[in-house]
């Protein structure tokens, strides 16, 4: 980080050192360089409240309250820094990771959630609800206000990229990021609030493009959000929203797109997590429950393998009616609501059915009364026949040049098959659901500008990692590739505008990780075999290395519906569900059909994604999730750390450290550092000129002077702060 920390660690400086537990501790430095034998060390006290910690935790051998630590891991503290912190990380003295963590909580604890580092917006997750932050009138405060003249806020993100929009004609995007449960969802959802908010056209009627726009979320949660040991509400897909605006800056349209939904989820739940809400609302809805001979969660299979049945401080029932409001307003009349219910309860029906092995060799047959039951009302729900419903699980039809021949299958094959089905159904009904959205809220295809918010996972490092991950992964190297060249550019047009030299900073591609995914290679620097393991590999991403086990892949990886399953559902007499089925190909716009693999196809969703972004102004929000027990007030250093490198937004003050990462306008630069230079401040100084002097006299070179800034290497302030403290 800095060249020589030994030069500047005098006896008594403020410094922070790397710190096991803590990440970074305050300290001080008692002597320095320690001995001649090891010039890189520096005897260093904790400061108070860390002390007690400092052996427990082996930087020292004793209870004692001194260590010699290694130099490389001591970094300047400005013991100046005001205690609420700063709004912009740029404005910090020392730019560096523990100076970015301490900003970063010191004003958590002051419930200011909101920092900006540069153009990015940090966000906070503060695990409760803070008064008056999303009202009315704070929408009225940042409403056209200069970016950066308001406390950061979510809401001067989206007013800078309505604005924006609206001004320059140009389409902007939002890309909010973090960890699962870090706030992103709500973050979008309060975007969306606001840009309807902005952008509406305030009619009151209920089934505006804004309204709609604005209930779409509360429907796709009902079908596409569920419990994990996360976050109870945990989106398990990827979304992006285009809001489309007229010539006069109105909401005049939106598209949806959705990306990699959890399918196993329908029918495998871990310990602790539930299936998605959709199931336990239709179970708390009463009169429908009955009407599909529905009862408590606990007696369906795909609900009871955890026994998690409710949501704190949630009403199912209440949930349940919210969800049917937003069909309406977004448009799906009541047939189809009732379609989409019956499949829903159809689903738990199908999951009820259990096989025992039959009379002959390798065949099955339905286990019990109870399970017929079950057949027969999945039949009945889904409109198909039982009794081919039950041979589409037991059978199975191989084709052979001589013809096909039906063989029977097992019954943990058959098994198998039901859960397939159901998977299968769920995730059509997901895909019609987002194509109905789209088609209620209507495109305008005239419209120049638009807004998207994407809302999409962040990297996932796991103790067991698949494919998911992969995908999912993959996707955020291709987000970060993004987001280091824009905020390189960034960099670049600020040097540009106040005239300086930036010719020489380097910029970091992750392209060779791309490479190595979508092409597949054998041999690769960032690719390792584990030598226990056949299955395993590991990545090493830009957020660290993740081992991937790849034993499910295959199956993970298949995307088409088994010709059985087209032929039963297609047969059915219900026109919404055969129609989810029916042949699309003759419809080349039905494209996600056409695709025989997740992964080609979610390569190519991709590919459009980052198409679209390419063309648009970004803006970026990442969401921190200050700890593991989603509680308020408290701030887990090493964590917000991890999420902070893993975001990017570490890349982000590296590209500005390989530049001139502190900028202080003269004033401000003489303010602070005119008392070096005395014998100057009482004549009549010309700012510029004065700051080239003391930066001359200080015998530091490679500074710019830009046009309104002095622009400083990493590491110059602290020498100015050194020698002024000598003073
Ligand atoms: P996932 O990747 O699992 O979908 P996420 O990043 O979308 O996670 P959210 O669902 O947005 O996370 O947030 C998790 C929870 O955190 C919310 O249900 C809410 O309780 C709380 N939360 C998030 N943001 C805020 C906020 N700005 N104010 C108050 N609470 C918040
Ligand atoms: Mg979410």
């Amino acid at each position: 980080m800095l060249d020589d920390a030994t030069m500047i660690f005098r006896p008594g400086t403020a410094v922070w050192v790397e710190h096991p537990d803590l990440a970074w501790a305050e300290a001080e430095v008692v002597s320095s360089p320690a001995t001649p034998s090891s010039p890189s060390s520096v005897n260093i006290v904790l400061s108070t409240g860390v002390k007690q910690t400092l052996w427990l935790v082996g930087l020292a051998n004793s209870p004692c309250e001194q260590a010699v630590v290694d130099g490389r891991k001591v970094l300047p503290r400005d013991t100046e820094a005001d205690l609420g912190g700063v709004d912009d990380m740029t404005k910090l003295v020392y730019l560096h990771e523990p100076g970015v963590l301490c900003n970063l909580a010191r004003r958590y604890t002051l419930n200011e959630i909101y920092t900006y580092t540069g153009r990015i917006l940090i966000a906070i997750n503060p695990f409760a609800k803070l008064p008056h932050m999303y009202d009315m009138h704070m929408m009225e405060q940042y409403r056209g206000v200069q970016f950066g003249e308001l406390s950061p806020h979510v809401f001067a993100v989206a007013d800078a990229s309505y604005r924006a929009m609206v001004s320059e004609n140009r389409s902007q995007s939002i890309l909010v990021s973090g960890e699962s449960g870090a706030g992103k969802t709500e973050t979008t959802k309060l975007i969306m609030r606001y840009l309807t908010f902005v952008g509406g056209r305030a009619t009151g009627d209920i089934r505006s493009v804004e309204q709609q726009v604005l209930e779409s979320n509360p429907l796709l949660e009902a079908f596409g959000n569920a419990r994990t040991v996360r976050n109870d509400n945990s989106s398990r897909f990827g979304k992006f929203v285009e809001i489309q605006f007229d010539k006069s800056g109105r909401i005049s349209g939106a598209a949806v797109r959705t990306y990699l939904l959890e399918r196993s989820r329908v029918v495998q739940i871990s310990e602790a997590e539930r299936n998605y809400h959709c199931f336990y609302q239709l179970c708390a809805s009463g009169q429908d429950a009955d009407k599909y001979k529905l009862a408590h969660p606990r007696n369906f299979n795909y609900l009871n393998q955890s026994h998690v049945y409710e949501l704190e401080g949630v009403s199912e029932a209440e949930q349940y009616l919210k969800t049917r409001r937003a069909m309406d307003i977004v448009g799906i009349c009541f047939s189809d609501q009732e379609a989409i219910f019956r499949t829903v309860a159809a689903t738990l029906h199908l999951g009820n059915i259990d096989f025992s092995p039959g009379k002959e060799f390798d065949s099955s047959v339905i286990k019990d009364e109870k399970c017929k039951f079950h057949l027969q009302m999945a039949a009945d729900l889904l409109m198909v026949d039982a009794s081919l419903l039950l041979s589409t699980l037991c059978y199975r039809t191989i084709k052979t040049p001589e013809g096909n021949i039906i063989k029977a299958v097992d019954s943990s094959a058959a098994i198998i098959g039901r859960d397939t089905l159901a998977k299968t159904v769920y995730a059509r009904l997901f895909d019609w659901l987002v194509d109905n959205i789209n088609k209620s809220i209507g495109q305008d295809m005239e419209s120049r500008s638009q807004i998207g918010v994407l809302d999409i996972y962040g990297f996932e490092c796991f103790k067991y990692n698949s494919f998911e991950q992969l995908c999912i992964n993959f996707a955020n190297e291709k987000l970060q590739q993004h987001f280091n060249k824009h905020v390189f550019k960034m960099e670049q047009e600020e040097y540009k505008m106040e005239e300086i030299n930036w010719s020489y900073i380097e910029f970091v591609d992750n392209q060779d990780i791309l490479d190595l995914i979508e092409k597949n290679l054998r041999a690769h620097p960032r690719l390792e075999k584990p030598k226990l393991s056949k299955t395993d590999f590991s990545l090493s991403h830009f957020a660290g290395k993740v081992t991937y086990q790849t034993d499910l892949f295959l199956e993970k990886n298949r995307d088409y519906v088994i010709a059985e399953h087209q032929n039963l559902l297609s047969s059915s007499k219900c026109s919404f569900l055969s129609g989810l089925f029916a042949s699309h190909q003759d419809d080349p716009s039905k494209s996600s059909y056409k695709f025989s693999s997740v992964a080609s196809r979610f390569k190519q969703q991709l590919q459009a994604l980052m198409e679209t972004l390419s063309s648009t102004e970004p803006h970026y929000i990442r969401c921190i999730k200050p700890n593991s027990l989603n509680h308020p007030q408290k701030f887990e250093n090493g964590s917000v750390l991890q999420q902070l490198r893993s975001g990017g937004v570490l890349e982000a003050i590296r590209i500005s450290l390989a530049g001139y990462p502190t900028r202080r306008t003269y004033s401000e630069f003489i303010n602070r550092f005119g008392l070096l230079v005395p014998e100057h401040m009482d004549e009549r100084f010309e700012e510029r000129s004065l700051t080239q002097r003391i930066l001359k006299q200080q015998n530091l070179a490679n500074f710019q002077l830009g046009r309104t800034k002095v622009f400083l290497r990493a590491g110059q302030i602290a020498v100015l702060d050194s020698r002024r403290g000598e003073i």
